[in-house]
């Protein structure tokens, strides 16, 4: 077949319909499979574990669901626009519950915050902690409303795949003040240290630090309160089950337990993929929804791996990992709510302990979810199923995590019944699951054990983060949390939406 030169990439000219396979089945691979099959291109989804979802995949057990990756839903209308483009409604497949308050931040010093995302609720709280910061806050939405508009709404919807792209876009992102990080921005409108740590800690939402993350990260509260934050009925994963049967409603193909073990090229171009049982699949189009390092660094040919690449995605900063414990008690706490935030003592030191330092941090930040609490059915009745999360150091900074988490488990427990005045924790739990920085490695494949692959720094943003559309070799694109724009629900959906786009402009020049 005679390739066809697009740019830099060369794609095969169509001669019928191109096979398309997608490489992963988390968020982002599944909306681009649906997305591609809604435009009538069959799509076969090879999926390395039993079951989709990725990191947002589930656990049962003993009668306790437990969501084990994402537990909350902001900008629910990028889901409302896949299941539109599906030809559905979203809320005929999934309830969406809208929280109330967002989340309960704890201070080290037992004082509170509920985030409510209401002009009159949150002032009320600011002015508990400082009156003057109520002018402050005024001020912070409308600075992020007009980040928003221009970074979230029309900069994440663009590939980005020409310098001259970002090049364009940088004197207005330096006016919009990208080149602060989250925590400086943040600290031009809050005095009080209290909320400084309340309206900067969301870049660790997505795998950023927000003492480096760019102030472009700062829009979360107001995305939050524009459209509020969710929780899907039956747990977080009814959403993936939803998309699963939307992609084969539309007569897609998924094969579960099938690992790729390499993508197979053709004088620069895709020719198929071979499986890890040695089989391999001819296609024309490949979609790596898997890690974005991994597939650079393992499922190329050696060969064909471009050296900038391997070597940009080998000194890359990846973002931290995370330590989780999925805890089914025979009882629940009513303290908590449904998301609750324990906040370090020291939070400069203990997020660079994190992102920058050797060992295991001593001090300790958790994210609870209590999801029963919403949701009785998650638990049997008076029980919860909770979810605990601490943000730790990925591989890279020398923990043996055979041996340490063990010990960070009880350091964790000790904390919430010594100091979260959650007492009586240990005798209520009847079955525990944890899943550490090796488990990110092991089974998801993800690069030095990254909760959300890289980190999302300026220098790693836009064009400057890996491009949806491989530059080097014709008919491989990305789609995921390593890849343009980002990490978290909102930046997977509007990569997928990128990505098929890209796809389907590709396809249609190349049966012309
Ligand atoms: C603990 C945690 C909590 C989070 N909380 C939130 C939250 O509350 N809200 C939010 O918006 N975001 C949250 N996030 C971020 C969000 O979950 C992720 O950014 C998003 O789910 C990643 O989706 P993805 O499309 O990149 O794919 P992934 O979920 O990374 O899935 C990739 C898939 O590819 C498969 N795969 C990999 N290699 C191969 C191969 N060789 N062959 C076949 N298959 C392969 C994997 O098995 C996996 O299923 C959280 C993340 C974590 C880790």
């Amino acid at each position: 077949m005679k390739p066809l030169s697009l740019g830099k990439m060369p794609v095969a000219r169509a001669s019928g319909k191109q096979k398309i396979l997608v490489i992963g089945s988390g968020f982002g691979g599944l909306a681009t499979a649906i997305r591609l099959q809604a435009a009538c291109h069959p799509v076969t989804l090879l999926e390395a574990r039993e079951r989709p979802g990725g990191r947002a995949s589930q656990l049962r057990t003993q009668g306790f669901t437990f969501d084990m990756g994402p537990t909350l839903i902001t900008a629910p209308h990028l889901l409302e626009d896949l299941w539109q483009v599906a030809g559905r409604n979203l809320r005929d497949d999934v309830s969406m519950i809208p929280l109330c308050p967002f989340y309960r931040i704890i201070f080290h010093d037992g004082r509170s915050f509920d985030y409510w995302g209401t002009a009159e609720a949150d002032e009320a709280e600011i002015a508990r902690f400082e009156p003057r910061d109520v002018a402050g806050y005024r001020a912070f939405l409308a600075a992020t409303q007009g980040i928003y508009e221009r970074a979230f709404v029309d900069l994440a919807k663009q590939p980005f795949l020409h310098g001259s792209d970002f090049l364009r876009v940088l004197p207005e992102l330096f006016h919009l003040g990208a080149q602060q990080s989250v925590y400086s921005f943040v600290s031009r409108y809050f005095r009080d240290p209290h909320l400084r740590m309340v309206f900067s800690f969301h870049p660790l939402f997505i795998g950023g630090n927000p003492f480096r993350a760019s102030a472009i990260y700062s829009i979360v509260p107001y995305l939050e309160r524009l459209g509020g934050v969710h929780f899907a009925q039956g747990g977080m994963y009814t959403l993936i089950e939803a998309m699963e049967r939307l992609f084969q409603a539309l007569g897609g193909e998924i094969r579960y337990a099938t690992p790729v073990e390499r993508i197979e090229l053709a004088q620069r171009q895709v020719s198929g993929v071979r499986l890890a049982d040695g089989t391999s699949l001819p296609a024309q189009i490949i979609i790596a929804n898997s890690d974005i390092a991994t597939t650079y660094l393992k499922l190329l040919p050696e060969e064909e791996q471009s050296r900038i690449h391997s070597w940009r995605l080998t000194h890359a900063r990846y973002s931290m990992s995370c330590f989780l414990l999925y805890l089914g008690l025979k009882r629940n706490f009513p303290q908590l709510r449904h998301h609750t935030i324990f906040m370090p003592h020291h939070y400069r030191q203990h997020v660079q302990r994190i992102f920058d330092g050797h060992g295991m941090p001593q001090d300790m930040a958790l994210y609870l979810q209590a999801p029963a609490h919403t949701d009785p059915q998650l638990a049997p009745a008076g029980g919860e199923s909770l979810y605990v999360l601490a943000p730790v150091p990925n591989l890279a900074h020398g923990i043996d995590w055979q041996h340490e988490a063990a010990a960070l488990r009880k350091r964790i427990l000790h904390y919430l019944e010594q100091e979260a005045g959650l007492k009586g924790l240990s005798e209520s739990i009847v079955t525990e699951q944890s899943f550490t920085p090796l488990d990110f490695a092991s089974q998801l494949r993800s690069h030095l054990g990254a909760a959300f692959s890289l980190e999302p720094t300026l220098f790693q943003s836009a064009y400057l983060r890996p491009h949806n559309r491989a530059k080097e070799i014709g008919g491989l694109y990305f789609v995921g949390a390593g890849t343009h724009p980002g990490a978290g629900i909102p930046g997977v959906l509007l990569s997928a939406e990128i990505t098929s786009q890209l796809v389907l402009r590709d396809l249609a020049m190349a049966s012309r």
